[in-house]
């Protein structure tokens, strides 16, 4: 029995666990239409990629949590000084110094409003999200930035006030930790491992 790749870090360095790469049995590809002649084979191929979240761990940390961080400059020297930026991001785009992480969990829930938003038939491959998904493009009082993410309850309209919600009782430690409903949702209405 092979066990699915897994890391932690010790002394600053990856420890790894288990299979990162599977070895699946190839199968052949033949031509239906000249006596199923051999064309070529299928190479299936299964990895387990590591990918290190850097100085943005916090923000997904934080989400399995059921907070929402933001960061901003506080950065004396710089023109834009105080500004909040939503997405969580590393550095300062305009003196590149790097930015105060802060938690914006109340900004949120008090002054979140729907920008704009699109709603997606069709989605692209390893889609989880349940289809039409409706993207929304989100505004917060004080954040000089606009936030991507989707409405999984309801439907979006311009400039309604939402509030985000968290999966909290199982996390995938990934942006799919945070969704969004209208004002006013009664938690029984939310996706199941979400809470407010
Ligand atoms: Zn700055």
């Amino acid at each position: 029995m092979s066990m699915i790749g897994q890391v932690h870090v010790k002394n600053n360095q990856y420890k790894i666990k288990g299979d990162f790469h599977h070895f699946t049995p190839n199968t052949p590809i033949r031509n239906a239409d000249d006596a199923w002649k051999l064309m070529g084979v299928t190479n299936p191929r299964d990895m387990t990629y590591m990918h290190s979240y850097g100085g943005e761990a916090l923000f997904f940390e934080s989400l399995s949590q059921g907070r929402l961080m933001a960061t901003r400059c506080d950065n004396p020297k710089c023109e834009t000084k105080g500004s909040i930026y939503q997405p969580f991001r590393i550095h300062c785009p305009d003196c590149l110094a790097k930015m105060t992480p802060i938690d914006m969990t109340n900004i949120a829930k008090k002054t979140a409003k729907v920008h704009t938003f699109m709603v997606c038939e069709r989605s692209g491959a390893f889609n989880i999200l349940d289809k039409p998904i409706k993207f929304i493009n989100i505004e917060f009082d004080g954040v000089c930035t606009i936030l991507m993410s989707y409405l999984s309850v309801g439907e979006p309209k311009m400039g309604m006030r939402v509030v985000p919600i968290f999966q909290t009782l199982d996390p995938t430690y990934t942006i799919l930790d945070l969704a969004w409903v209208p004002d006013g949702t009664e938690a029984d209405q939310l996706p199941k491992g979400f809470s407010f």
